[in-house]
């Protein structure tokens, strides 16, 4: 069904229909104004930031400015030239005065000339460009697949940077020790293929990372590189989105051809949801593209099992739910490593990083600062520390940065974050710690045959406040009624802890109880573990249930017997070891994240103590 509608979407493409010379026309302009555009980035100019500007200026290091808008163009005396973006230019005249900096001013408005020449330059040129088009496809034999379209289309957009070019290593990212630790692998991969080409061992070619936007996939991906000492090619997602079919999958062989003459190399896809979408989830034209895009990028993956080329494939997304299966598949991205938003300690470790190049005054107190910042990114601490820097050379025209300086820019950086995020409250994050510890306590004092407790933490993520995972130790194919008893109890720990230390109810558990509720039905509905309704597997066929009504009440009753005699049980347990949850909470409120090993530690008890839930 598929291949004949791409057959179809790819005729009214092919070469010789007028929307065809539209399309041409439309491209070729878009072409040259990327052009442009990408020369203008290779100019050897140093993007630096505006603080940095200022600074210069004051040590009398910048010989001349351009100003136009808020584009500053200039150049320092050693003759490098760098750029800049200012808020207030206004305000600048005296200050560039007072250490003799050339200045002039363009009329930003000026610079649209530039774009009409160039405009009416590929209009000009297009009825060449139209030939071009024509010749080329009709040449190919047809738009699908064929790499060598105009103008080298079919080329990969992927910036190379070859390693004497990274500087990112492992220590260039603070915290993050389980996603470093998960990477590790693939850079001992890099460095000595030869050694798992003899043992014949299977390695991971593809890596996901996971995890919303500035909490370091970039620099994770960079840092691989740096520490492996090879070329990484980066490219987006969405480069690999073009109105053309074929274009596409032409740049993913091109890039995948790249890489392997280089390897060992690293290919970094940013946003892979992008090309990576399940198929056919697509709206009109556009997802024919992505599909043959998307089954080229599946194809050169494969192809790695048997050419045996040392290429790594790392990609990042925030949507590993909308992914294609067949991308998860084993021999593709076959292993996911989470880039969360730190932790209490990552936080501290990171505004570390970032302070390294500034002057601080010597009682601010970073751990403070850390403190402060939950939910903040990475990339939202970096921010923090330059906005920190420009209050206090720009407001207060002082050198060395003091809290004040953090405050404020802490201020103006969560007013943005609140429109996007929630932030959480003192007394939400309070709740949300007793109910964690709450599920991680009843998990603890489980007996052995329930999975581990692995982390819990109270830093907020999607629509979860916290979240208190489990680590199964092996597939598990079969439970007992033991065991799904020990889930739901596990799931009602939450609001069995809410309940007894803020004598409330709250919303917060609806997840649980619904999970706990599933659990109970199957008990009830498919296993027969209930001495009431006996071994009868009570199914829905399509959406009409195939038992009496009778039945379906003594279904509802049972399933909310279990659901109240768990429930009381895990109370009691609550209850037992207030004290423990009063600690774990704690805790948590401090740290936000522990892994199991801290809290066996903090409440002294051996690791699967068999405790007896009865
Ligand atoms: P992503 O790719 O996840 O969107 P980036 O890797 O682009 O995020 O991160 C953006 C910036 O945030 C980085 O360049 C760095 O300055 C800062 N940053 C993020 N995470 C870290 C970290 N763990 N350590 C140090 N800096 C970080
Ligand atoms: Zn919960």
């Amino acid at each position: 069904m598929r291949s004949k509608f791409n057959k179809k979407a790819k005729q009214t493409l092919n070469p010789g229909g007028p929307k065809n010379i539209v399309f041409a026309v439309v491209f070729f302009v878009l072409c040259l104004g990327l052009l442009t555009k990408l020369t203008d980035y290779s100019r050897k100019v140093a993007n630096i930031p505006y603080s940095a500007f200022l600074q210069k200026v004051e040590e009398g290091a910048v010989k001349a400015v351009n100003i136009s808008g808020q584009d500053v163009y200039g150049e320092f005396k050693d003759g490098n030239k760098f750029e800049t973006v200012i808020g207030d230019y206004t305000k600048n005249w005296d200050l560039l005065r007072t250490h003799g900096v050339e200045f002039s001013i363009a009329n930003p408005s000026s610079s649209l000339s530039f774009w009409h020449i160039l405009l009416l330059v590929s209009f000009l040129m297009t009825p060449l460009a139209i030939w071009y088009f024509i010749k080329q496809a009709k040449g190919s034999g047809g738009s699908g697949g064929s790499g060598g379209g105009i103008f080298n289309m079919g080329k990969s957009r992927a910036k190379l940077f070859m390693p004497s070019t990274i500087k990112e290593n492992f220590n260039s990212v603070a915290g993050a020790t389980e996603a470093k630790e998960e990477l590790k692998d693939v850079v001992d991969f890099l460095k000595n293929p030869e050694k798992y080409k003899r043992l014949g061992a299977k390695i991971t070619r593809g890596v996901l990372l996971i995890g919303e936007p500035g909490n370091g996939k970039t620099l994770l991906a960079r840092a691989v590189a740096g520490e492996a000492n090879c070329p990484f090619f980066s490219v987006s997602g969405s480069d690999f989105i073009e109105v053309f079919v074929g274009i596409g999958a032409a740049r993913v062989r091109d890039l995948f051809a790249q890489a392997r003459k280089a390897a060992p190399s690293i290919i970094f896809i940013d946003e892979i949801d992008a090309v990576g979408r399940h198929r056919g989830s697509g709206l009109g034209g556009g997802h024919d593209e992505r599909e043959q895009t998307l089954n080229q990028l599946l194809t050169e993956m494969d192809g790695f099992e048997t050419t045996n080329e040392p290429v790594i494939v790392l990609a990042a997304t925030n949507r590993p739910d909308v992914l294609d299966k067949a991308l998860l598949r084993p021999g593709r991205f076959d292993r996911r490593v989470d880039v969360p938003y730190p932790d209490l300690v990552s936080r501290e470790q990171i505004l570390n990083v970032h302070i390294k190049n500034i002057k601080m005054d010597p009682t601010v107190d970073i751990k403070k600062i850390a403190r402060g910042t939950p939910g903040f990114s990475g990339a939202d601490l970096a921010n923090l520390v330059n906005e920190a820097a420009i209050n206090a050379s720009k407001q207060h025209d002082r050198s060395d940065v003091n809290i004040n300086d953090f405050e404020e820019a802490r201020d103006k950086i969560l007013l943005g974050k609140e429109l996007k995020t929630i932030m959480l409250t003192e007394e939400d994050k309070k709740v949300t710690a007793y109910h964690e510890a709450g599920h991680a306590l009843v998990r603890l004092l489980q007996p052995i045959d329930t999975d581990p407790l692995y982390k819990v933490t109270i830093i907020p993520r999607g629509k979860a406040l916290g979240v208190t995972h489990s680590l199964p130790e092996r597939e598990k194919y079969t439970s007992s009624k033991e065991e799904m008893i020990h889930e739901i109890q596990m799931c009602l720990g939450g609001r069995a802890a809410e309940q007894l230390i803020f004598n409330k109810l709250m919303t917060g558990a609806y997840s649980d109880f619904k999970a706990a509720t599933e659990i109970a039905r199957k008990m009830v509905c498919f296993y027969g573990m209930t001495d009431n309704l006996g071994p009868v597997v009570y199914s829905q066929n399509q959406g009409e249930f195939v038992y009496s009504q009778k039945t379906a009440e003594k279904i509802d009753t049972e399933v909310q017997n279990i659901l109240e005699d768990c429930y009381k049980k895990t109370y009691q347990l609550i209850i037992d070891n207030k004290e423990k949850l009063e600690k774990l909470a704690n805790a948590l409120l401090e740290k936000e994240t522990m892994y199991a090993s801290e809290i066996y530690e903090l409440l002294g008890i051996t690791p699967r103590q068999d405790f007896k839930l009865n």
